[in-house]
């Protein structure tokens, strides 16, 4: 595999309009960059959409292919009691779920060495009669060039693969993280183009806590204050904001998978409405 876009490299994301799949369609669902705000432009219905919209899926492949800028895959043969260690093409700067699947009566394991190679283990299924050789399929979704991805997208992948693996606590503290990182970024990027740096810098410096910037700022940045939308606001606070403040002065009440699922959405459905009022 090669260092080719996402897009050629069989990670595919739905259009959220018309359901077109790029993996079905090459070159439909186009370009990307790794800014995970660019546009992503439907030739199929003319819809236009963002890796965000992409990650308030409930299916979560569909999440990791919008998190990912790089996917490797792959086959091993192996017999029943063998290990295999199989380089990467290229090095993975972060590493997201591993899947691996044998296509045959035996049991299959596989683990990640520090993004460089997929190390894959098989077993004896117990009356499996003979040690020929089988495919192990295997998949990995991750990040390269992580100096080029923004803070925010790397705390919202943490979050993510905490919440995947049923971290609710760690992965509801990233959520927060990685929104209050977002909003420094995205009101960063828009005062400086609507005044100039050192307005951006003056104005975000008069407001450290992400409860206000996402009030005045935001307004000075958009024209709008998060506050306006209840619905949005008041999942972002309950779910998120107010559980990570319990959990990092040590309380908080007891968490659950469904939890981390519920601050996932109410992260994403707010930075997704910050974006959709960006100029
Ligand atoms: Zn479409």
């Amino acid at each position: 595999m090669t260092n080719a876009p996402w897009h050629r490299m069989g990670i595919s994301l739905d259009c959220p309009a018309c359901s077109t799949r790029e993996r079905e369609h090459p070159g439909t669902l186009t370009p990307l960059t790794t800014d995970p705000l660019e546009c992503i432009h439907c030739a199929a219905c003319g819809h236009t959409f963002t890796r965000l919209d992409a990650l308030a899926h409930p299916i979560s492949f569909a999440r990791w292919a919008a998190l990912a800028t790089h996917m490797e895959a792959g086959r091993a043969d192996l017999r029943p009691g063998d290990y295999a260690k199989v380089k990467l093409a290229s090095h993975f700067d972060v590493v997201g779920p591993l899947v691996a699947t044998a296509q045959g009566p035996i049991l299959a394991k596989a683990s990640l060495e520090w993004g460089e190679a997929v190390e894959i283990y098989t077993s004896r299924m117990p009356g499996h009669p003979d040690d020929q050789p089988i495919g192990v399929a295997w998949l990995v979704f991750g990040i390269q060039e992580s100096d080029k991805v923004p803070g925010w997208w790397l705390q919202l992948f943490a979050a993510i693969q905490s919440a995947a693996d049923g971290r609710a606590k760690p992965a509801i503290i990233d959520y927060a993280g990685a929104f209050e990182l977002f909003v420094e970024t995205v009101l960063s990027d828009a005062l400086t183009a609507k005044y100039d740096a050192e307005a951006a810098d003056h104005i975000l410096n008069r407001t450290q806590a992400v409860t206000e910037r996402v009030r005045m700022p935001l307004e000075l940045a958009t024209g709008h204050q998060l506050t306006e939308d209840h619905v949005i606001y008041d999942a972002w606070t309950t779910k998120v904001k107010k559980v990570r403040n319990a959990l990092a002065h040590g309380g908080g009440p007891p968490l659950n998978p469904g939890d981390a699922e519920e601050a996932h959405q109410a992260t994403i459905a707010a930075m997704r409405w910050i974006v959709d009022r960006l100029p």
